[in-house]
């Protein structure tokens, strides 16, 4: 079944079925679209939509993550090179960097390329690094996420909060944005009772000067209770799923336009 899956992965990549959907993310307070995050699907020919956790992870251990992190980032910076010639404007583009290809050094090459290939501001440009795979990296791998960062592309810690979080380590790291992963957002039951890991994990990325972007919202409780601990964003299914460029563009022309990236 694995290698099966694996085989039509290789061919499925050169046959062009993958296909990249975007999820909006908003302004906490304004419900102004703030940007979006790139998330890849494949179109298998017999089983339909396949979803990135079934076929990531296979991706990962056979080494076809690569192409396919290649793929969807340079897919990625040209939809956003589009939009922002589009009425939508300019809308930051996210991109999550697999684990594996952090170690390769190969990254900033590949950041480098698609962002000539593509004409996108760099600075419209985010990467999406595990907790897990981001903080553990010291020397080389440190070196090159600032590279990457002193191009103006920002970095953002995915699944914060799952990950081992050495928090000393963060404070002087190449990174803007914390991710809290979607199952401490889940813990927001009431707007009145606490989640205090929650309101930990902003205040102290607050305190560091980092973004704080909360996933997998879902309901108007968790969204009042965001906006009221001064979360900066919020994204999940309350608020969208995640949706083709046209869907996009429709549904976000007639929002007033994000201010331009300073
Ligand atoms: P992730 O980066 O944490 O992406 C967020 C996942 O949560 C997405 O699942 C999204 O559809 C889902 N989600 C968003 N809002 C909600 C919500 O309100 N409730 C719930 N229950 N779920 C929500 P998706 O698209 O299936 O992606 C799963 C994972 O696959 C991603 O997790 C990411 O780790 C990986 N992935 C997706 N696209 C790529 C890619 O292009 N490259 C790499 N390397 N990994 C990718
Ligand atoms: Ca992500
Ligand atoms: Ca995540």
């Amino acid at each position: 079944e694995r290698l099966t899956l694996e085989q039509d992965l290789r061919a499925g990549i050169g046959r062009g079925e993958l296909t990249l959907l975007y999820q909006p993310k908003v302004d906490a307070r304004t419900g102004r679209l703030t940007g979006v995050e790139a998330l890849v699907r494949w179109n298998h020919p017999v089983r339909g939509l396949v979803a990135p956790d079934e076929f990531i992870p296979i991706a990962e251990q056979s080494g076809l993550i690569n192409d396919i992190d290649t793929w969807v980032l340079l897919t990625a910076c040209r939809q956003g090179e589009a939009w922002s010639r589009s009425a939508v404007g300019a809308v930051p583009v996210a991109v999550n960097v697999s684990g594996r290809n952090l170690v390769s050094c190969s990254l900033s090459e590949r950041v480098l390329d698609a962002l000539a290939q593509s004409g996108l501001d760099p600075r419209l440009l985010e990467l999406e690094i595990t907790e897990s795979a981001a903080i553990p990296q010291q020397g080389r791998a440190l070196d090159l996420l600032q590279s990457i960062r002193d191009l103006g592309v920002r970095i953002a810690i995915d699944d914060f909060g799952t990950g081992y979080s050495v928090l000393s380590r963060l404070q002087g790291f190449p990174v803007d944005t914390l991710k809290i992963d979607l199952s401490f957002v889940r813990a927001i039951v009431s707007e009145n009772d606490s989640a205090p890991i929650v309101d930990a994990m902003i205040a102290m990325g607050l305190g560091l000067g980092l973004k704080i972007v909360a996933e997998g919202v879902e309901t108007e409780v968790q969204r009042r209770y965001l906006v009221k601990r001064h979360c900066s964003e919020l994204q999940g299914y309350l608020i969208s799923r995640p949706i083709t460029p046209e869907a996009l563009v429709a549904q976000f022309r007639a929002m007033p336009r994000i201010a331009a990236v300073a």
